[in-house]
């Protein structure tokens, strides 16, 4: 007797959690469009232009511009693994769960970590980092995740990335939160190497990370002693691939249909505008906020460094957190996510973003958690 699997039906549900995000109906139609060749010229001709349409988001002129063929952890992965060589100082910011990454990766490559570190639920003490730096003069890169998931933290990108300069370092930043939610300007900032995701606030399927690297970062990567330990991420391997137009050499074979999903995606916040998805962010949070203090959930993170797209509140006394999700899970169809850490068990974390970062959720959100919790 044989039995057969059947397709695969998703419930639909509303992802209103740390990501993956709700997609736009738009981005999963240009995802099932024929897969072509990755060297078809065609094809040459949309990364090309998702080249410049990241350009756009992270606001950079950076000609190393392009999305990794992998998750928003490989991106950190390919900034570490080209800047880090053995033996190098890298201060790490870390105040939640990725900076802790960070940590881990500045080992893997063989550097040494130097941590300034800060409570969870608050931001990057700059007076911290500023007397780290004076006492590690020889440090080669400052590293800080812009928008902590994790806490709901956004740390102040441009007042680091100033100080980490002052000192002649180079800056690495996670914005797989941040890009698309909340103000990013990679060049006017100064930010030399940065990740993201495809699956937060550019609300596209997951397993995508657009990065970006400065002309410093580059050099940097080309005078290196070692090569670099990883022959898929080796930026220099990969630039043949994403940046020599119509000469570009095969290195591995892109993900087509996910690249026509990004390229859909970058389209989507070109037409909207940056400055107007920030702007949606802000006031979705803030139409949030209002209907969750109503029914006395109150927020972790103090508004001034607050992130819009992440939402973090305390759960009430008394509250099943594992309960309450699940049946919002299973009555309402609506994913919230829970505490991470030392967090855990203690708060939930609400996310909007990208697509999902409307009025219609904001309500459905609000009253799945006043039905559930009443
Ligand atoms: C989600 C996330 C990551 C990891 O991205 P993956 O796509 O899950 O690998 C890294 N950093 C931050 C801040 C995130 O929110």
């Amino acid at each position: 007797m044989n039995s057969f699997a059947t397709s695969f039906i998703p419930t639909i549900r509303t992802l209103m959690g740390p990501g993956p995000s709700d997609v736009d109906p738009r981005i999963l139609t240009a995802l099932s469009r024929p897969t072509i060749g990755h060297l078809d010229p065609q094809f040459i001709q949309l990364m090309d232009e998702i080249k410049s349409l990241l350009q756009y988001a992270f606001q950079t002129k950076n000609q190393l511009t392009m999305p990794v063929s992998a998750p928003g952890s490989a991106g950190m992965e390919a900034c570490f693994a080209n800047l880090v060589e053995p033996g190098d100082k890298v201060i790490v910011c870390q105040n939640g769960v990725f900076g802790g990454r960070m940590k881990e990766n500045v080992l893997r490559c063989g550097g040494i970590p130097i941590m300034v570190e800060d409570q969870w639920g608050k931001p990057t003490d700059l007076n911290k980092l500023e007397h780290t730096l004076n006492n590690h003069s020889d440090a080669k890169i400052v590293a800080f995740v812009h928008a902590e998931t994790s806490t709901g933290v956004k740390n102040d990108a441009q007042a680091i990335c100033h100080l980490a300069k002052k000192f002649n370092c180079l800056t690495l930043v996670d914005a797989v939160t941040s890009l698309g939610g909340c103000e990013l300007s990679v060049d006017e900032w100064q930010i030399d190497a940065i990740y993201s995701g495809t699956q937060k606030c550019l609300s596209c399927v997951p397993g995508l990370s657009p990065v970006s690297f400065s002309q410093l970062a580059i050099d940097a990567i080309t005078s290196r002693k070692t090569p670099v330990q990883s022959w898929f991420l080796d930026m220099e391997l990969v630039m043949g691939y994403w940046g020599k137009g119509a000469k570009r050499a095969y290195h591995h074979t892109a993900p087509v249909n996910s690249l026509y999903a990004l390229h859909e995606a970058l389209i989507i916040l070109q037409n909207e505008g940056l400055e107007t998805a920030w702007q949606r962010h802000q006031q979705m949070h803030v139409k949030l906020r209002e209907g969750l203090q109503a029914l006395g959930l109150e927020f972790v993170v103090e508004e001034k460094y607050r992130l819009p797209q992440l939402n973090m509140v305390r759960i009430p006394e008394g509250i099943d957190d594992a309960q309450v999700r699940q049946t919002l899970l299973s009555e309402f169809n609506l994913e919230i996510g829970a505490g991470l850490g030392e967090l855990a068990g203690k708060v939930w974390r609400i996310g909007l973003m990208g697509y999902g970062c409307n009025s219609k959720n904001v309500n459905y959100c609000i009253s799945a958690i006043k039905s559930v919790l009443s």
